[in-house]
């Protein structure tokens, strides 16, 4: 027999011969830490006892003023109170329900029995109140733990997964909606590295502070991972609509995060937004969409949002096939290399070929690699095609020295992943001395992005090579950050203006201004200047005049295979 049972037996008892047992009844109830109701059906008497006085400011005289107590307890809870008050209403024995006083601030637990007579009429309930504030704080904490991300306190991946779930099921009954934003700090890699763990955690805790009040009874946040929280908000119109919360966000952003060691730190975030039912009817789909999405908008640069939609499905679906078909392409190697050769602007003569990789498909034919390098980069597979595009682009050189005494520069183009490598350094030198070619007919070509991430690497790893009489190029100079300081620490030998310069520089004075510009401090610095993508007589006339050491472009060859070029070197 439960307790509660045990008690209602007894306070039977004690109601049958209520009177004599006056004093067992008192002794009960005194040593009880419980308050109690007790009603009968039969003669609508209602009593209060146990420490129903110590726990409650009011008393209860009739069966009507029961319902004093939904005064003291949260409007939340209402529903529960009253299936606790009265489970006969809903056709039950007993009930149980946990209900906040917010008067006292404190949780109550409330278990009611009813009792029947052998007809099956109830004759008696029971009602016990017990302050269960500490036990329930106690449980919170565990399910905190479990359902909360430790550093922000906000609902964790898992936990966030299942009340979507339900808000979902709310949304299906009512035929309502539900936006899900995906929010992502940009670049916050570079916040960890640069400032410290600590920091990026300090940012972290601040942003998802912040978003925390926006959280309300149709908005719920979470922590998804690292540098990811999401919203969701049931019925997103009006307040609600995704475009308010993204305005919300983007004004808190304007303002950089004061960190507790004074420093002030600005970031932007990346956000995209998908629909339920338009979208998905999961969550976990609603937040494969975000992530989709979120996959695109990190490709466009920092800063974006966009909306789920087909066309970013399908190129996400692309992108996989593709993804699958260049691993397979790096198991069969089924690259080549293509050499586009590069002439000396006042004598012509060959100044040296670049080469350039190509994934050549059964089907698909001839990839060019402005389609699979990204995706290579991202997935590693730049490493295993690199290594080939060297190896293969200096065995070339070598076989053309033998057959032409050719002697020319090779340039190759090299990724920032394949410098990262701690054997970068010897693995260029391995391939130079297996081929016995000299360095100096070597030249890598690199990009200002490898720059940023780790300067004093690169710069050992690129002064070593040039120590051993490798030629060290900047390709697309202009595209990025091209700050002039950089270029004085750095230690390359060719400069190459990028195209979109040549592109416009017969009819956009600045542009013009800009390339001689570059020209002349490329001059000063004592590198040699190298024009790419020159497609017209005019264009390299001009370049020719203006002082550019070398022309790389149609207008004198496209990149050609390796045979092709051989009537080329024939002339040399
Ligand atoms: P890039 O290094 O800037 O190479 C020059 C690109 O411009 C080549 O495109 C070349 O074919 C093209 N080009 C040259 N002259 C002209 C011209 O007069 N007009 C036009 N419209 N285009 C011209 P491609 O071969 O498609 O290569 C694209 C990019 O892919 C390269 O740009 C480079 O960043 C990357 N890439 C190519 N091969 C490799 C490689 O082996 N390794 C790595 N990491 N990247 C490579
Ligand atoms: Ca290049
Ligand atoms: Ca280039």
């Amino acid at each position: 027999m439960n307790d509660t049972s045990y008690q209602i037996e007894y306070l039977k008892a004690m109601n049958r011969k209520l009177g004599d047992q006056e004093r067992i009844y008192k002794l009960l109830v005194q040593h009880s830490d419980h308050a109690y109701i007790y009603y009968s059906f039969v003669t609508d008497e209602i009593h209060t006892l146990g420490l129903f006085r110590d726990f409650f400011d009011f008393e209860i005289n009739n069966s009507e003023e029961i319902m004093l107590l939904s005064d003291i307890i949260d409007r939340d809870y209402t529903d529960v109170l009253i299936e606790c008050l009265y489970p006969e209403r809903i056709g039950c024995d007993n009930r149980t329900g946990e209900v906040y006083d917010y008067h006292k601030q404190r949780w109550l637990l409330i278990e009611t029995s009813l009792l029947k007579d052998n007809n099956g009429q109830y004759t008696e309930k029971i009602i016990k109140i017990s302050d269960i504030t500490e036990e329930h704080n106690k449980k919170n904490e565990i399910v905190n733990l479990a359902y909360c991300d430790s550093l922000t306190g906000l609902y964790n991946r898992s936990y966030f997964i299942s009340r979507l779930t339900e808000m979902i099921s709310k949304a299906k009954e009512k035929n309502d909606r539900i936006a899900l934003i995906s929010i992502d700090i940009d670049e916050f890699k570079r916040v960890n590295d640069g400032l410290g763990m600590n920091i990026g955690d300090e940012l972290l805790i601040k942003f998802g502070s912040f978003l925390k009040e926006l959280e309300n009874d149709r908005v719920m946040i979470s922590h998804l991972s690292n540098d990811i929280f999401t919203i969701a908000i049931y019925n997103p119109v009006g307040d609600y609509s995704v475009d308010k919360f993204r305005a919300l966000i983007l004004k808190k952003l304007e303002t950089p995060f004061m960190i507790s060691n004074r420093q002030e730190v600005s970031i932007s975030v990346s956000m995209s937004a998908a629909v339920y039912p338009e979208d998905a009817d999961s969550a976990l789909d609603l937040i494969s969409c975000t992530d989709i999405v979120m996959y695109k908008c990190k490709a466009l640069g920092k800063g974006q949002f966009k909306y789920f939609d087909n066309t970013i499905l399908n190129e996400f679906l692309d992108n996989i096939a593709l993804e699958k078909d260049l691993n397979k392409a790096v198991l069969n190697n089924s690259f080549i290399v293509h050499f586009q050769p590069q002439y000396h602007s006042d004598s012509k003569r060959l100044r040296g070929m670049e080469a350039l990789v190509r994934w050549k498909d059964d089907d698909k034919g001839i990839i060019p690699p402005s389609v699979f390098i990204p995706l290579a980069e991202k997935t590693g597979c730049i490493i295993p095609i690199g290594k080939f595009v060297l190896e293969e682009s200096i065995k070339q050189y070598a076989k053309w020295k033998k057959e032409y005494n050719a002697d020319f520069v090779i340039s190759i183009n090299i990724s920032a992943l394949q410098y990262k490598k701690d054997d970068f350094v010897k693995s260029v030198i391995e391939v130079i001395e297996k081929y016995k070619v000299e360095p100096k007919n070597v030249e890598l070509e690199i990009t200002e992005s490898i720059l940023i991430d780790d300067f004093e690497a690169v710069t050992n790893k690129l002064n070593e090579l040039r120590k051993y009489g490798v030629k060290i190029s900047l390709d697309d100079f202009g595209t990025g950050y091209s700050s002039l300081s950089y270029l004085k620490k750095f230690p390359i030998d060719t400069l190459k203006i990028d195209k979109s310069f040549i592109d416009t520089l017969l009819v956009d004075n600045p542009t013009r201004i800009i390339t001689e510009s570059i020209l002349d401090m490329s001059h000063h610095m004592g590198f040699e200047s190298i024009a790419e993508g020159v497609e017209s007589e005019e264009q390299y006339n001009y370049l020719n005049d203006v002082g550019c050491d070398v022309i790389q472009g149609y207008y004198f060859g496209k990149p050609h295979p390796a045979e092709e070029l051989e009537s080329i070197l024939g002339e040399i």
